[in-house]
Parts: structure tokens; sequence; C-alpha cells
């Protein structure tokens, strides 16, 4: 039988272990893809170090997954072989339980996450049902895509379901692996795009990356700086200190938004500022297969593109290591060399 190569974590807190597998058939209402690329992601530490409930294991992670469709199982329709396809977070919807029915699909309780209740894409090959693919453009290197199914879909979602309309001023805060492509995005909708981050040495980057306006959130109070400019409509919170967050939160316009993509343990906020102004907070979940594809088209469309630190599969444990390490600029990609 034909073997394939796979990363697996075999216990939690677990070395790296590149392991031979049988190269896996896919059953009914599944693909088989062969990977090209996937991205590493903060969110696998959760299968490294066996912080999400429920784990099982030997897991192989990877949830930012690009490659070429390679076989279907029986009963698959509209998809065949040798169409390129990503697969993200959201590892397919059922369609049947009581959100599918309501078309809340990225609420499906019976979803799958990819690379953490099923095994995921740090491997040459991986199944995945249809309900979790999207496809990529012509014009995007599975490099490029792989980071885009995770980090570009939570921000490029999280924007244009802000309310957020041409012309308005939108904050970003962080400019990391999200708030990177999350300030691409804004300011290819038409958003006048502000960064937030810490330090005066990232302005010169977040304007190439085509922010309208920077505040330094070491030397300026980041409320008050929005304010000057009018009042943020949409806050995209891309970082995990609550703090930070918490921070911004005055500067919010009348009937602005705040969208929590970043996971700190607590906000602080002033139910009176929220009142009086009819602000909000909201979450944000990045999204279903057909959000990772319009990202995708948007992408390819617009030039947004993921700055890649790449890595072939081998070199896991150093890449990951890498990504941990908050010093890669901003995504860490693993190749397989197909
Ligand atoms: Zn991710
Ligand atoms: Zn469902």
């Amino acid at each position: 039988m034909a073997k394939m190569r796979v990363v697996q974590v075999p216990h939690p807190k677990g070395p790296f272990e590149i392991v031979e597998r049988p190269i896996p058939e896919p059953g009914a209402g599944f693909v088989r893809i062969k990977v090209q690329a996937c991205g590493i992601c903060h969110s696998d530490t959760f299968t490294k170090e066996g912080t999400f409930p429920g784990l099982e294991y030997p897991r192989v992670p990877g949830h930012e997954v690009a490659g070429i469709l390679d076989a279907v199982g029986p009963g698959v329709v509209d998809w065949t072989p040798g169409q390129r396809v990503g697969v993200g977070w959201h590892g397919g919807y059922c369609g049947r339980c009581e959100p599918c029915r309501r078309g809340e699909l990225f609420a499906c309780q019976n979803s799958k996450i990819t690379g953490i209740t099923t095994d995921g894409g740090y491997a040459e090959f991986m199944i995945a049902p249809v309900s979790a693919l999207a496809l990529i453009p012509a014009d995007l290197s599975a490099v490029e895509a792989a980071p885009l199914v995770c980090a570009g879909i939570t921000t490029f979602n999280s924007l244009r379901n802000s309310g957020a309309c041409p012309g308005d001023v939108v904050a970003i805060l962080g400019v990391g692996g999200l708030g990177h492509l999350g300030v691409q995005f804004a300011a290819k909708m038409g958003l006048k795009t502000v960064a937030i981050a810490r330090g005066k040495d990232k302005e010169p980057f977040v304007k190439k990356l085509g922010a309208w306006h920077y505040i330094d959130s070491q030397t300026q109070d980041p409320a008050a700086e929005l304010l000057k400019l009018g009042g943020a409509k949409v806050i995209i919170a891309t970082v995990t200190d609550g703090d930070a967050m918490s921070a911004t939160l005055g500067g919010l316009a009348i009937n602005g938004t705040l969208m929590v993509l970043g996971a700190p343990q607590s906000l602080t906020v002033a139910p009176s500022l929220l009142i009086g102004g009819r602000r909000s907070i909201k979450g944000w979940y990045s999204g279903t297969s057909i959000d990772s594809q319009d990202t995708l088209a948007f992408s390819a469309l617009t030039g947004v593109r993921a700055m890649n630190e790449v890595f072939p599969l081998e070199r896991v444990a150093e890449a990951y290591e890498r990504m941990t390490s908050g010093k890669a600029r901003f995504r860490v990609v693993l190749t397989t060399g197909a």
C-alpha cells in the first residue's frame, strides 16, 4: 500500500514525529487532498500542548491547508480531482442540526475542527468533507493561499460583516499575523484604515500595507487619537491583550462596534459608553469554506497577501518554534514539495 509522510503529535506536549502512514481513501462525502502547503497557526498549540478539550492522539495538526484534490469518495458531486482547494479551521458542517437548518453553518453542532478533532495538513495527504473545501484561484500559489484560509478569512470576513462602509474609519488593533492582513483587506475595501500597534517604527510598514493613519499605542492614547479622526465605526481587535482592547473602546464612534478576534481572559468596559452611543462589542468566528473561498478570490483580485516564512515539512519543529517565538514576520508555512 502506498505510504505518505505525516507529522503527528503522539501525546499532549509530545514532540513532532514524522511518520509514515498508508495514504487514506476518502469515504462517502469526503475527498483526499494532496497537500502542497500548510500554515502553522498559533491555534496549533492546542494540538501540540493538549489544551483543547477532548483531544485524541496521535493527531496531525494543521488547519491552513492548500493543495490539489486528489480523489473523491462515493457520492461526491461537483468536485473533481485536479481542482486546487483549501481547508481552514472549520472542518465542514452537517446540514442537519438546528444551527445548520437555520443557515448558521459556522455553528454546526457536528462540525469538526481541522487538525484538532480530525487530522490536518501537516502531511502529504489529508481527508476532508466537501463542506470544508474552498476553491483556490489560479493566480494564488499554495503558499500564498494557505494562511488566507485562517488568518485571512478571520480578518476579511469580520470586516465585511462589521457594518463598515467604504470611507468609514476602521481601526485594526495589532499588526501581527492577523493584523497585517486586516490592514490590507480594510484598505482594499475602501475603508479609512487606521492601524494601532506598539512602537513608532511600525508606521512606515503599515503605511506600505495601505493604512491611512497610524497610532502608536506606546506613546499615544488610542481612544483619544481615534476620536480626533471622528471615531472609529469599527475596531478589529486582533490582539490577545484585554487591556489593549479596552483602551480603544472610548475611540468608537456612535453606533461603533468593537469586533473581538483575539481571545484575552477579560475585557473592561464602561456600560455607559455602550448605552450612550449605542456602541457594541461583538465576537467574530472566522467562517466556513465559502467564506474562505471569498477571501481567496478577493485576495487574488486585490493583491492582498500574507507575508510568509516558508519551511519544508521535515523542519516542522524549527518552523513551529519560529511561530511560537512571536518573531515570525508574519506567518509560517510548511511545504511538502508536491
Ligand atoms: Zn489558524
Ligand atoms: Zn450541523
